[in-house]
């Protein structure tokens, strides 16, 4: 006899995006950008100088005043996790779970859905409008009935690259029993936030990561904001001592070099602009992006067989086109200005 999982986690293969060895990867929204070379060199010697031995601080006390700084909060509003779905994982672990509902608005970030299966909470997805965003009319009227005590909200959204209007926050919101989770994975990218809501509802949470704008995606450091409730609640959930020290290290060292990552998402937002207009003159439609991924349908092409094409001259984008509603549909993240051009000139070629 076989020894069997729980039914909810056995069902399906979880999320991943499958990875090729190519020579240019334009799949995963990562930063094309290495952090500072001088960051690396002097968390290379804090690591050198750290008491291993010893477990960590065990609230990340210094990254999260470092971050509170950044966004104009209280410390004691901010929990950290390793990466962002952690910190997700961690709300549905608190506020999810058996008998309790999370909605959210396909199509979306796969993990809303994959992390209440997990946890063993419903997920009830509601559908957006035909231009792929959020219908404010009737909105309150629909959450109602579902009565979610979670609510997914990715603003810009993945994989569409959208931002909903602040109606639709502001509906969400209104419903205090909900709590409203606003992911800003790409919110440096439009220049938005919602931060300065949490402030005035205690129902909201906001999540950032370090994955995209901070090039490190490989230290897996993501964060959320909200009232202190919600943040004790969160740190109680955790495992002790999730956040190993190096992580903390680097993730302080990198508010040292703020310019730099305006810098590169100035770049990234410059070079997504200039993907876009090139991209008008193709045979494809095309979604606005306020992010650093556009989402485009070749017209006549089949997707899957122009995605092999690319991979074939070396580059990598998303296939999205097994996704209801996003038929025949492919996402690529803004590179390099070399990167970019390649993958420009392939499209062309190819189509
Ligand atoms: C990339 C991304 C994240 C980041 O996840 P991490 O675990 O922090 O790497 C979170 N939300 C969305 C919508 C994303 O696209």
């Amino acid at each position: 006899m076989t020894i069997q999982p729980r039914s909810q986690v056995g069902v399906s293969q979880g999320y991943h995006s499958p990875q090729v060895d190519v020579r240019i990867r334009l799949n995963t929204n990562e930063s094309p950008y290495p952090p500072p070379q001088e960051l690396m060199e002097r968390w290379a010697k804090g690591v050198a100088a750290l008491s291993l031995n010893r477990y960590p601080d065990r609230h990340a006390t210094k990254l999260c005043e470092d971050i509170a700084k950044f966004h104009n909060v209280p410390a004691e509003m901010v929990f950290v996790g390793n990466g962002s779905n952690e910190v997700l994982q961690s709300i549905l672990l608190s506020y999810g779970g058996n008998g309790t509902t999370a909605m959210s608005f396909e199509p979306t970030y796969a993990m809303y859905e994959t992390i209440s299966r997990v946890t063993d909470t419903r997920y009830v997805p509601l559908e957006r409008n035909a231009s792929l965003l959020i219908e404010p009319g009737g909105l309150a009227e629909r959450v109602n009935a579902i009565a979610p005590s979670v609510v997914f909200l990715c603003v810009p959204n993945n994989p569409t690259g959208m931002i909903e209007t602040s109606e639709v926050a502001n509906i969400l919101l209104a419903r205090r029993g909900s709590l409203v989770v606003i992911d800003e994975a790409y919110g440096q990218f439009c220049d938005q936030s919602v931060v300065d809501l949490v402030a005035s509802n205690s129902n909201l949470v906001v999540v950032r990561t370090f994955s995209k704008i901070w090039s490190l995606a490989g230290m897996r450091i993501g964060y959320c904001i909200a009232n202190k409730e919600i943040i004790e609640t969160l740190w109680n959930v955790a495992l002790p001592y999730h956040l190993d020290s190096s992580k903390a290290l680097i993730g302080s060292l990198s508010f040292d070099y703020i310019a730099e990552m305006e810098a590169r998402v100035a770049s990234l937002v410059s070079e997504r602009n200039r993907i876009s207009f090139e991209l008008e003159k193709l045979d494809v439609d095309t979604w606005p992006s306020a992010t650093n991924f556009i989402l485009f349908r070749p017209r006549i092409r089949d997707s899957g067989e122009l995605w092999l094409k690319l991979v074939e001259r070396g580059i990598l984008i998303r296939d999205w086109s097994k996704w209801p509603r996003l038929e025949n549909c492919l996402r690529v993240t803004v590179g390099t200005e070399q990167e970019n051009d390649e993958f420009l000139l392939a499209l062309r070629e190819e189509l």
